[in-house]
């Protein structure tokens, strides 16, 4: 695993780290071609969330997302996007190439592997698609299994590094 998609996940909630490490694994385990996986993006902090909502609304460019500060999953360190690094130089967001010739795209075999685990893919959204997303659907907690809603997670409590107490 590369050095900054570590970085990145060592900001990711606490709760997920080590899974997110582990499917990791199992995606370039599965791509045996010239395809790594690489981290663009975990934990956002509501101010970056905000300047995200303004692209396309109080700035100029094409919209980049539906949630305001608090609504996204980001926002809480139980999200996030990827690309492939090719030949551990180019990033590469294109999601049919089959880099490893097993006759799945490359893209995919990570989709159903982040799926096996739990996390939800933004290519399955319909509406506002998001391709490089993944995020956590539910976490098994103490007080049983907690639904990783934003909803739920903007009511939550937070430690004293901002993380939510799940
Ligand atoms: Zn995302």
């Amino acid at each position: 695993m590369d050095k900054v998609s570590l970085q990145r996940i060592e900001k990711l909630h606490p709760v997920v780290r080590e899974e997110v490490k582990q499917i990791i694994k199992e995606c370039d385990g599965a791509l045996t071609g010239r395809a790594k996986i690489r981290i663009t993006q975990g934990l956002r902090s509501f101010e970056e969330q905000e300047k995200l909502y303004a692209i396309g609304r109080l700035t100029t460019g094409k919209k980049v997302t539906n949630a305001k500060a608090g609504q996204s999953i980001h926002n809480y360190g139980l999200a996030v996007d990827i690309c492939l690094m090719i030949d551990g130089k180019v990033a590469s967001w294109d999601t049919a190439k089959d880099w490893d010739n097993d006759g799945v795209a490359d893209w995919y075999e990570c989709v159903k592997i982040f799926a096996k685990h739990g996390w939800d893919w933004g290519g399955n959204w319909k509406t506002f698609k998001d391709l490089p997303h993944f995020e956590k659907k539910a976490i098994t907690t103490k007080k049983g299994l907690v639904k990783t809603s934003w909803r739920t997670l903007l009511k939550m409590g937070r430690d004293k590094d901002g993380y939510v107490i799940l």
